[in-house]
C-alpha cells in the first residue's frame, strides 16, 4: 500500500479536528532525547536520514513484503539482496558504513540466512496498510501509521508484525512493553475504528484480546533441541552463526555415544546373566535373547558414530563453517529444529491502560515545552554519558547539528590529548636529557 498523500493527511486532520498529526517516531525521538526532538521538529532542521542500520532495515522490509505482495518468488528474494549488496558496494558514502567491517559481515550474513530460510507465512498479509489512533490528553492527540505486515490466524484474531532488523536485547521481560508501545498504538488505533480486511470488505471491529503484536526477529532463529532429560529446550540464536551456538550441546552429544555404548554394554551383560540363570525357563531364554539381540544391534548402530575426539573436533568445526548439520548423523540431525524467531506480546486491557497514560502524559510534556517561549531552555537535557554515546555516535542523524555533541567531543578530544601527553620521564628522553 502507498503512503497517504498529503491531501489525504490533511482531510484526516479536518475531519478529527487537529492541526497536527502524531507519529511514534515523533514521541520515541522525544524519549530519546528531548535535544534531538527540538532539532527535528522545532527548528525541523532536515538531514539526509539514513544510517547503516536504517539502510538496511527499508531493504529488508522491502524484500520480503514485496514477497508478500507477489512482486517475485521466494528464490528470488536471495538473488534481490545479493543485488542490493552488490549497489551497496558501490556507495561511497561515509554515513551508510558500519562501525566496522565485521559488522558489517554478521549482519548481511544474518540477512542472507533470513532470505534463503523463512518459512513464508501461511495466511494472506497485506503490508502497510494505514491505522488511526486517538487520545485525549491536555489535547486531542492522532497518531497515524502504517503497519509492516497484518494478517488473520485460525482463530479469528488480527495479527500486527513487525519486521526487525536490529539486536534482539531489551525485547524480552518488563522492556518487552515499552519496545512495543509503536505496535501498542496500532493496536490501540485498530481497536478504536476497527478494520477492513479484504478490498471493498466490511468493517470489523477486533475487541484487544483479538489483536496479537509480533515480532519478525529477522537475524535471529529459535533453536529447539531435545534435552539428555528429554525436555524441548528453545533458544536464541543468531542466524549466521546458530550451529556455533549450539556446539557445546552437539559436542555432548556426540560425546555421549561412548558412554551409551557402555551402558548398552552393561546391560548386555547383566541380561546375559540373567539368560543364564539355572531356574530360567525355555521361553523366558527366547525373550531375554531378543532383548539382547535388540541391545547389539543398537550398540552397532551406535559404534559407526563412536568418534573420537579429533573427529568430533573436525566434524564441529565443519558444521560451524557451513552453519548446518549436514555433516551429522541422523540422531544428533533429529535433535535440533531451527524455526524463524517470533516475538508475541500478549496485550491486556492493563498493560494497554497502563501504556495509554504513559503514552498521553509524554505527549502532554512535548506540548507545554513546544509552548514554552524559549525552547532551547525546554528541550535543554544533560551531557552525553556512557549509556547514550552509543545512540549519539552511530544512530543519531543530528548529531553534526547538534551543540551537545559538539561538547562531548571536544571533552573527550582534550582527554585523548591528555592521555597521549608524555610524562615527565619521556619528555627528558625525547630532549636527550
Ligand atoms: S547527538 Fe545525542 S545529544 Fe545530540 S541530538 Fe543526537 S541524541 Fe541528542
Amino acid at each position: 500500500m502507498t503512503r497517504l498523500k498529503h491531501e489525504q493527511l490533511n482531510a484526516i486532520k479536518k475531519k478529527m479536528g487537529v492541526e497536527k498529526l502524531w507519529s511514534f517516531s515523533k514521541v520515541s525521538t522525544f524519549d530519546q532525547c528531548s535535544w534531538l526532538y527540538k532539532l527535528k521538529y522545532i527548528d525541523k532542521i532536515r538531514v539526509k536520514g539514513d544510517n547503516c542500520y536504517t539502510y538496511w532495515g527499508t531493504i529488508a522490509h522491502d524484500l520480503i513484503q514485496g514477497y508478500y505482495q507477489g512482486k517475485y518468488k521466494y528464490d528470488q528474494m536471495s538473488d534481490n539482496l545479493e543485488s542490493k549488496i552488490l549497489e551497496y558496494q558501490l556507495i561511497e558514502d561515509d554515513s551508510l558504513k558500519f562501525p566496522s567491517e565485521s559488522e558489517w559481515e554478521n549482519y548481511i550474513a544474518n540477512l542472507r540466512h533470513y532470505f534463503s530460510n523463512v518459512k513464508p507465512l501461511p495466511y494472506a498479509v497485506s503490508n502497510e496498510k494505514p491505522v488511526l489512533a486517538v487520545f485525549q490528553g491536555k489535547e486531542k492527540y492522532v497518531f497515524q501509521g502504517y503497519i509492516d505486515s497484518e494478517f488473520i490466524i485460525e482463530d479469528g484474531s488480527l495479527v500486527i508484525l513487525d519486521y526487525k532488523t536490529s539486536s534482539i536485547s531489551g525485547f524480552s521481560g518488563a522492556k518487552l512493553f515499552e519496545k512495543s508501545l509503536q505496535l501498542i498504538i496500532y493496536a490501540m488505533g485498530i481497536n478504536q475504528h476497527g478494520r477492513i480486511i479484504e478490498k471493498g470488505g466490511e468493517l470489523q471491529k477486533f475487541p484487544l484480546e483479538k489483536i496479537k503484536i509480533r515480532y519478525d526477529m529477522m537475524k535471529y532463529v529459535n533453536v529447539s533441541f531435545i534435552q539428555k532429560n528429554g525436555k524441548e529446550k528453545v533458544t536464541k540464536a543468531e542466524r549466521r552463526y546458530w550451529v556455533g551456538k549450539m556446539a557445546n550441546q552437539i559436542r555432548k552429544d556426540l560425546e555421549g555415544v561412548g558412554k551409551e555404548i557402555e551402558a548398552i554394554e552393561k546391560k548386555v551383560k547383566s541380561l546375559e546373566k540373567k539368560y543364564n540363570a539355572k531356574t530360567r525357563t525355555e521361553d523366558e531364554k527366547i525373550e531375554i535373547q531378543a532383548e539382547i539381540d535388540k541391545l547389539q544391534s543398537e550398540k552397532e548402530d551406535l559404534k559407526r558414530h563412536d568418534f573420537d575426539i579429533l573427529e568430533i573436533n573436525e566434524k564441529i568445526e565443519e558444521a560451524i563453517r557451513s552453519n548446518d548439520l549436514s555433516n551429522m548423523p541422523d540422531f544428533v540431525k533429529d535433535k535440533y529444529t531451527v524455526s524463524d524467531c517470533y516475538i508475541d506480546v500478549d496485550l491486556t486491557t492493563e498493560v494497554v491502560k497502563e501504556f495509554e497514560a504513559k503514552l498521553i502524559s509524554t505527549l502532554d510534556k512535548i506540548i507545554e515545552k513546544e509552548n514554552e517561549v524559549d525552547h532551547d531552555e525546554a528541550f535543554e537535557r544533560g551531557r552525553i554519558d556512557q549509556g547514550d554515546s552509543f545512540y549519539c555516535n552511530n544512530l543519531c542523524d543530528m548529531k553534526d547539528h547538534c551543540k551537545i555533541y559538539k561538547e562531548y567531543k571536544e571533552h573527550n578530544a582534550m582527554f585523548i590529548e591528555k592521555d597521549n601527553a608524555p610524562n615527565d620521564d619521556e619528555l627528558l628522553k625525547m630532549l636527550g636529557l
